[in-house]
C-alpha cells in the first residue's frame, strides 16, 4: 500500500517553500476562541464596507433562474456604463483574485520573471510563483527605476492606492514604467474610489496596460466576489480563452448589477469612509496619509504581539509582518463605523502608548 509521502512529490516545487498565507486571523475562529458571538467582533482587519452593498441588490437577489448557466452580459453593460469602456475593452471574473490568476496565466510561464515594488498585495507574488515566475521584489518609491532589460521580466504590477500603505502612484510614474518596458503592466485600483483620479483612461493609449478592479470594497460586496479589468481588447481577448466560462454566479451577477445601478449609495459610503478615515488620521499621529479605506500605522511595539493584544479585546486588525519589506512594527487598519474606530482608538491607545 503506497502512503501520502508517494503522492505529495507531485505537490509542485513552488509550494514546498510557500509560507501559510497569513492574511489575519479569520473573524468566525476568532469569535469561536474569544467565545463571543461574530458580531460583538469589531473587524477591521479586511479592508471591507462596514456599510454593506446598496439596498437595490437584496431585492435583485430575490428573482433568479438558477437552473441556467448565468448571463454575465448585463453586468459587463453595466460596468460598462459605470467605466466608460465599452465591453469589449471589459473582463469580469470572481473577483480580482481572479482576475490577477488569469492574466498571470496568460503572460507567465516558467523561468520568467515578474517585478512586484513591495509591500504591496501579497497575492500578485503567489500567482505569479503559481505560473512558474520569479517574483522580483523592489522597494516601492515615487518613481521606479525599472530595468527594462531585466531578462525575462513579463509583468509588472503596481498598486495604487497601495495595500498596505495607501499611497497613490503619480500619473507621471505610471506613464514612465509603462513607456520603459516592453512587459504587461498590471494596475490595481481595487482602492479607487476612495481616492482621486483613476489612471484606467491609460489604458485607451498602452497596448501593455491592464486596470484591476473590485466591487469587494467601495461596493460593499466582497462576499459575492466580483472583480473585473479594463484591458486593450486584444488582452481582453486572450483572456476570455483562457478563463473559466462561468465563474461568476448568477446571484453574484445580479447583485454586482444591482449595486452598479446605484452608485448614490457606494458614493455615500465613500464619503463617510473618507470623513472618518480623515478623523482617525488626525488621532494617530503614526499613521500615513492614505487613500484607502484603511490606515498604515508605525507602531512602537511589535505589530504581531498588538495585534493578538487587540484581539484579546475583540479588535482584529491585520499585522502587516507578513508582507514582504514591512519590518515588523505596521499595523493596517480598516476605516470602520466610527463606533467601531473609537473602540480601536481607546485600545490602541492604551495597548500602544506611552510605556514600553
Ligand atoms: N487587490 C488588492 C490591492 C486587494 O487589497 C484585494 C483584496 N484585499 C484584492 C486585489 C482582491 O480583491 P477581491 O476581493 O476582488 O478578490
Amino acid at each position: 500500500m503506497r502512503d501520502q509521502a508517494d503522492f505529495a512529490k507531485n505537490v509542485i516545487a513552488f509550494l514546498s517553500h510557500l509560507d501559510e498565507d497569513e492574511a489575519g486571523p479569520d473573524p468566525h475562529q476568532a469569535a469561536m476562541r474569544l467565545g463571543i458571538p461574530l458580531k460583538d467582533l469589531i473587524v477591521l482587519s479586511r479592508n471591507e464596507n462596514p456599510y454593506g452593498p446598496s439596498p437595490a441588490v437584496g431585492a435583485a437577489l430575490q428573482d433568479g433562474l438558477f437552473h441556467r448557466y448565468p448571463d454575465s452580459r448585463p453586468f459587463l453593460e453595466a460596468l460598462a456604463g459605470y467605466t466608460g469602456f465599452s465591453p469589449e475593452w471589459l473582463v469580469a471574473g470572481a473577483g480580482m483574485d481572479e482576475i490577477i490568476s488569469t492574466i498571470c496565466r496568460i503572460f507567465l510561464g516558467q523561468g520568467d520573471r515578474a517585478l512586484i515594488p513591495v509591500p504591496t498585495y501579497n497575492f500578485y507574488a503567489l500567482a505569479a510563483g503559481l505560473c512558474g515566475a520569479r517574483p522580483e521584489y523592489q522597494t516601492r518609491a515615487e518613481s521606479f527605476a525599472l530595468h527594462p532589460h531585466l531578462p525575462g521580466l513579463k509583468m509588472v504590477f503596481l498598486c495604487s492606492p497601495n495595500n498596505p500603505t495607501g499611497e497613490v502612484l503619480s500619473e507621471d510614474s505610471v506613464r514612465s514604467v509603462l513607456e520603459e518596458t516592453d512587459a504587461i503592466v498590471f494596475l490595481d485600483e481595487a482602492y479607487i474610489e476612495f481616492a482621486g483620479k483613476s489612471l484606467a483612461g491609460l489604458v485607451r493609449e498602452y497596448q501593455n496596460l491592464v486596470v484591476g478592479r473590485t466591487l469587494s470594497k467601495a461596493f460593499g460586496l466582497a462576499g459575492m466576489r466580483l472583480g473585473y479589468a479594463i484591458a486593450p481588447p486584444w488582452i481582453a481577448e486572450q483572456y476570455r480563452r483562457v478563463a473559466p466560462m462561468f465563474s461568476i454566479s448568477s446571484p453574484s451577477l445580479a447583485a454586482g448589477t444591482a449595486a452598479l445601478a446605484d452608485l448614490e449609495w457606494m458614493k455615500e459610503c465613500v464619503r463617510r469612509i473618507v470623513s472618518e478615515r480623515e478623523r482617525m488620521r488626525e488621532k494617530l499621529p503614526c499613521a500615513l496619509p492614505s487613500q484607502g479605506n484603511f490606515l498604515f500605522l508605525k507602531t512602537r511595539h511589535k505589530s504581531k504581539a498588538l495585534a493578538e493584544q487587540l484581539l484579546c479585546r475583540g479588535i482584529i486588525v491585520r499585522d502587516c509582518s507578513s508582507f514582504h519589506g514591512c519590518g515588523e512594527r505596521c499595523l493596517r487598519v480598516t476605516v470602520g463605523r466610527r463606533e467601531e474606530n473609537d473602540s480601536f482608538l481607546e485600545a490602541l491607545e492604551i495597548l500602544d502608548g506611552k510605556k514600553d
